[in-house]
């Protein structure tokens, strides 16, 4: 989801809230009462030994991130890509609760409001970049799918007509092999009243000054399609793609990879192993042991600047996780009971 916020004698700013987020803000867990409760306290002893991968998308509002950094630096142990990676590969074991901050996807506001609050307080992060963006205007393509979808596109390719929502529409194309999601999107865009809006992408330059401010720069593939969805010859392209182009911007290879929407691959595993990637990340909102986890399955927890700080000392302790997972299972439990029961009512 996109939305333009307009605040006094500014221009408009980009804010994006991916469907994830806005899915879990409408779940709106009771967070203050979850952090007073007593499984807070134990969920976060038990979380010392662990470590807490932080996954942003954007920065949707500056003061807030600013506010989460310094719950960081009060709450948990800030720790660089080089201290994980050397964890999970056997070797020094990392301080309690150590996290890292990462970002998925290169969304521009991390460069302009994310970087120079964590250079201000000397908080290393991760961004993981889509190179087929760089210094271009064009949306993220679940992004302009909404739009388009919005906009009364249609395509012959989903499984619903425009009764459905724009997030169901965007949920199908996830699941769409590769092909056939490229060609839906031409169709969406074919067919849509008006193209999706430009948005501004990160340019050369900052992903440059991203990487010498701190804020390691990772491979997110070229285009973000859904790599379990892909043709071996497509996982090969956006993985080494991607890994070229960033070598190019960077003047050094990248070594960190994130597995775009979360779908893990092993095709995608053996390309990384070739090129001398260390690590990958998941984004399965859980929190990772590194003296377990293999390197290139590093769990991460789901986060964004709008939540609170109730909601963030739950999510640190993996209390968050916990019970977001038992009510999702609980939820799909139902949905399976109940489907049966609506098909013969
Ligand atoms: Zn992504």
């Amino acid at each position: 989801m996109t939305v333009s916020v307009r605040s006094a004698g500014k221009p408009a700013a980009q804010v994006r809230l991916s469907g994830w987020h806005a899915r879990v803000d409408a779940w709106r867990a009771p967070d203050v009462v979850l952090r007073r409760s007593p499984a807070q306290a134990w969920f976060r002893r038990r979380a010392a030994g662990r470590l807490a991968v932080l996954g942003y998308h954007g920065v949707e509002d500056a003061d807030a991130f600013a506010a989460q950094l310094d719950m960081l630096c009060r709450v948990a142990h800030p720790v660089s890509l080089a201290e994980v990676e050397k964890a999970v590969h056997g070797g020094r074991p990392l301080p309690p609760h150590s996290v890292l901050v990462t970002f998925d996807d290169g969304d521009a506001t991390v460069f302009a409001d994310g970087l120079p609050r964590l250079a201000a307080r000397g908080i290393p992060a991760v961004c993981f970049v889509v190179p087929s963006l760089l210094d271009t205007d064009a949306q993220f393509w679940w992004e302009e799918a909404v739009s388009l979808w919005d906009h009364g596109g249609t395509s012959r390719h989903l499984p619903f007509g425009r009764g459905a929502n724009a997030q169901s529409a965007v949920a199908a194309l996830k699941l769409l092999p590769d092909d056939e999601r490229r060609l839906a999107l031409a169709e969406l865009r074919s067919t849509a009243t008006r193209p999706a809006p430009p948005y501004r992408q990160l340019t050369s330059d900052e992903v440059r000054a991203l990487d010498a401010g701190g804020v390691v720069v990772g491979n997110h593939t070229l285009s973000h399609p859904c790599l379990d969805r892909c043709t071996d010859a497509r996982v090969e392209e956006e993985v080494t793609g991607a890994h070229e182009r960033l070598t190019e911007v960077l003047g050094h290879a990248p070594t960190t990879f994130a597995y775009p929407n979360g779908n893990v691959d092993e095709r995608a595993d053996r390309v990384l192993d070739k090129l001398g990637y260390r690590t990958g990340f998941l984004y399965n909102h859980a929190l990772a042991d590194p003296r377990s986890c293999p390197p290139l399955r590093i769990d991460r927890l789901r986060v964004s600047t709008t939540i609170g700080p109730d909601r963030l000392a739950t999510v640190l302790s993996g209390l968050h996780p916990a019970v977001f997972r038992t009510a999702r299972g609980a939820a799909r439990g139902a949905a399976r009971v109940l489907q049966p029961l609506a098909r013969t009512s």
